[in-house]
C-alpha cells in the first residue's frame, strides 16, 4: 500500500470520515501517479449559507459542526479537495490521493499568462496583490501546479493535492488546532510525495488563480485572516520531526 491508496496513515478512523458514497468523480480516468503531483493547494470552504446554518444550529459545538460540514461536503458539494480540516483540527479525507478531485479551476489561462513580472502593467489593480507575494517566479503559469502534463494540458487539479479549511465565522479566525493539523498534514504530504515545502509548491487558491480568487484588490481564498507565516513556522517544525522519524524508522514507519 502506498501513500496514494486509501486513507493516509495520518487520518485515524475516529478523527476522520471517509467518502463512503464513493463520489462519481472517483473514476478510472481520474487516477494519477505520484510523480504527477507537484503541489498542495489550500482553500477556504467559504462562509456560505450551509455553514452559517450549521453554526446557528449547533452553536458552540464545534466538533459537530466540523463533522456535519464534512459530511455535507462529501455527499453534496461537487467541488471539494481531498481533505478538509475542521475548526477543532479534525481531519477529513474524501478520496485516496491517487484520484484527482475538483477544487481549482483551470480556465482563463490566456489572462493568467499576463501575470508575469515583466508585463505586470496589464494586470488590473485589484489583482496586483499577487506580485507583492510572488516577485518570483515570473508568472502564475510558472507555478509548479500549472506545469503542462504529458498531454500538453495544464491542470492544477491533477497536479496538486487540495486541502479545504473550514472557514471561520465572521469576525473570527482560523484556529490553532487547524494550523496544527494543517502543518502536520502538509509536512506528511511533502515528505511522502516529494513535494518541496516552499511557497511555490504549497500555497492557496488565490495564489494559483488570482483572477478567480481576488476581490477589491485583495485575495479571498485565503483572505488576510489566514496566518501563512505562522503555518510555515509549524510546517518547518513538523518536517524536522518527520525527518527524525524517517532517520530512525525508514520512510514508512516500523514493520
Ligand atoms: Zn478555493
Amino acid at each position: 500500500m502506498t501513500i496514494l491508496e486509501g486513507r493516509i496513515d495520518l487520518v485515524q478512523p475516529d478523527r476522520a470520515i471517509w467518502n463512503e458514497r464513493l463520489d462519481p468523480d472517483l473514476s478510472p480516468d481520474r487516477v494519477r501517479d505520484a510523480e504527477t503531483i507537484v503541489g498542495i493547494i489550500n482553500h477556504t470552504t467559504g462562509y456560505g449559507v450551509g455553514l452559517r446554518r450549521l453554526d446557528q444550529r449547533h452553536g458552540e459545538d464545534a466538533r459537530t459542526i466540523d463533522g456535519a460540514y464534512a459530511r455535507r461536503m462529501a455527499s453534496i458539494l461537487t467541488y471539494k479537495a481531498t481533505f478538509m480540516i475542521g475548526r477543532t483540527g479534525l481531519l477529513f479525507q474524501f478520496a485516496p490521493l491517487k484520484y484527482r478531485t475538483h477544487h481549482t479551476g483551470g480556465g482563463k489561462q490566456k489572462r493568467l499568462a499576463a501575470y508575469r513580472a515583466d508585463v505586470c502593467d496589464d494586470i488590473p489593480e485589484h489583482e496586483q496583490w499577487w506580485h507583492l507575494r510572488y516577485p518570483y517566479p515570473p508568472g502564475v503559469l510558472d507555478l509548479p501546479v500549472w506545469a503542462p502534463l504529458p498531454n500538453g494540458k495544464r491542470s492544477p487539479n491533477t497536479r496538486s493535492v487540495g486541502i479545504d479549511w473550514l472557514a471561520p465565522r465572521p469576525g473570527e479566525s482560523y484556529t490553532v488546532e487547524q494550523y496544527a493539523t494543517g502543518a502536520r498534514l502538509i509536512a506528511f504530504l511533502c515528505d511522502g510525495l516529494n513535494i518541496p515545502a516552499d511557497p511555490l509548491h504549497v500555497n492557496d487558491h488565490s495564489a494559483v488563480h488570482p483572477i478567480d480568487r481576488s476581490r477589491n484588490g485583495k485575495p479571498w481564498d485565503f483572505d488576510s485572516r489566514f496566518d501563512w507565516p505562522g503555518l510555515w513556522r509549524r510546517i518547518r517544525h513538523e518536517i524536522k520531526g518527520w525527518q527524525e522519524m524517517i532517520d530512525k524508522q525508514g520512510p514508512w514507519g516500523p514493520e
